[in-house]
């Protein structure tokens, strides 16, 4: 049989088997943030262009090639979020969330769609988590956002992650900057690719970000934007220095990086990788001062980042870093018989209200395919019920690893002696089997 068709490139699936991958780290995330005061937000996946093309920027990759963009029935023209921040930014203006108090503090999970070759670590649809920040100017806020993604690399136990930090000014300091940049590249006209030269005009730094590495080869040499820092932009990335110095993060000046949205300003960060090939950006952020401004609020300083999950997960795949797995089955429960059927039936939901994952035949196969099953799935005690179980009303509960045996009451007792079954066995393992429990 041939399939009607089949996912769109750049897209992929999260298998049944897998999920608990992602459930994880998530997890991870939502903890960590939580403990920074960050809450979740849930934005629509798709906007009207506009803010896009004003959130992001017009002089970016992502608005000029990358968006999924197309006109609704009704005329509208509407874009699937290429990234979360300005969904966040319009949801935060829209219910002028800076009256209930400043800072606003939101993070999220959200699916980005980018039209963009497909490559390892490069996709079409994608996942980021993101944290965003609205209403401080203050250093502590920047190096607080960094020490938050810090703290959930560092949880995940994720090796070789650099931090790469840079200031790219305020748009005073700027204008100095832009004007050495353009005589500087003006220099490089024969050899910039045809897009950095229409950047030339309207946004030399957007250079500094080309992948081509033509123009990377020639961004080398470019004036340093540290250089013409004004003073209140200097002191500002010096003193998010001193406190990633106190919380001791490790860090690196990068003065290359200048990020791919229009409306940073000030501190910008990556966290890099060598171990996942050419796209090693895991994550980015920074502080973007002016863009709620540029969405049509007052002026509220404002900082963020997003991380990626699929090059997380890759990098920790490559990284050998082992994801526990809590949807482990507690107990599988084989039956012969439609008698013993309906007890397991009715025992199953007695263990499930005591939060654990039992699993019974819901396909009518044979006693050994059920044994056969609950080997695949992993599950932990097996039980057979049959007529002479049901009679005695007693059963025999077996450790799938190590063969022991229990038996237990089928009456109003099964939980209970479940319970102490497991407490014991549990114990006993420990001291027997010593670490071997968590393989
Ligand atoms: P890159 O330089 O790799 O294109 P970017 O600057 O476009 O990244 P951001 O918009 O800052 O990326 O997005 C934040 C993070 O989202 C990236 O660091 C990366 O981990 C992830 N990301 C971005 N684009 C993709 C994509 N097409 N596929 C998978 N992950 C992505
Ligand atoms: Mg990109």
């Amino acid at each position: 049989m041939a399939l009607i068709t089949k996912k769109i490139k750049g897209t992929e699936d999260v298998l049944p088997k897998e999920s608990y991958r992602w459930q994880f780290i998530e997890n991870v995330m939502r903890e960590e943030s939580g403990k920074f005061g960050f809450k979740e937000i849930r934005t629509p996946v798709f906007e009207h262009t506009e803010l896009f093309a004003r959130g992001v920027g017009q002089t970016t990759d992502v608005v000029q090639k990358e968006m999924y963009t197309f006109d609704t029935k009704g005329g509208e023209s509407v874009t699937l979020r290429p990234e979360g921040t300005a969904g966040a930014a319009r949801a935060v203006l829209e219910h002028a969330l800076e009256n209930e108090g400043l800072p606003i503090k939101a993070s999220y999970f959200v699916s980005c769609y980018r039209y963009e070759k497909p490559q390892a670590g490069r996709l079409r649809e994608f996942h980021q988590f993101g944290l965003e920040e609205y209403g401080t100017q203050s250093p502590v806020a920047d190096a607080e956002l960094i020490c938050a993604a810090q703290s959930i690399f560092d949880r995940l136990q994720i090796q070789q992650l650099r931090l790469e930090i840079n200031s790219i000014g305020c748009p005073e300091c700027r204008a100095e900057y832009h004007k050495a940049l353009k005589e500087y590249f003006e220099g490089y006209k024969d050899e910039l690719c045809d897009t950095c030269l229409s950047r030339l005009e309207k946004n030399p730094m957007r250079i500094l970000d080309c992948k081509s590495p033509i123009c990377s080869k020639i961004a080398e040499g470019a004036p340093k934007i540290t250089d013409y820092l004004c003073e209140e932009c200097e002191e500002h990335f010096k003193s998010v220095q001193r406190y990633l110095d106190s919380a001791g993060v490790k860090y690196t000046v990068n003065p290359t990086i200048v990020r791919g949205l229009d409306y940073y300003t000030k501190t910008v960060f990556e966290f890099v990788t060598d171990c996942i090939g050419a796209q090693g950006t895991v994550c980015g952020g920074g502080r973007y001062d002016g863009l709620i401004e540029e969405l049509g609020g007052k002026h509220l300083p404002s900082l963020g980042f997003a991380m990626g999950l699929e090059r997380l997960l890759m990098v920790m795949d490559k990284q050998g870093i082992e994801i526990p797995d809590f949807s482990e089955c507690n107990l599988y429960i084989a039956t012969m018989g439609e008698s013993a059927k309906e007890k397991a039936f009715e025992l199953a939901m007695t263990l499930r209200e005591s939060s654990m994952t039992v699993e019974t035949d819901v396909v009518g196969r044979g006693l050994r395919a059920q044994m056969k099953y609950a080997d695949k799935i992993g599950a932990k005690y097996s039980m057979v019920l049959g007529d002479n179980e049901l009679e005695q009303k007693k059963a025999v509960i077996k450790n799938m690893n190590s063969g022991k045996q229990t038996t237990v009451r089928l009456d109003e007792n099964f939980l209970e002696d479940f319970i102490i079954m497991e407490t014991t066995d549990e114990d006993s393992s420990d001291i027997a089997l010593g670490l071997q429990k968590d393989e």
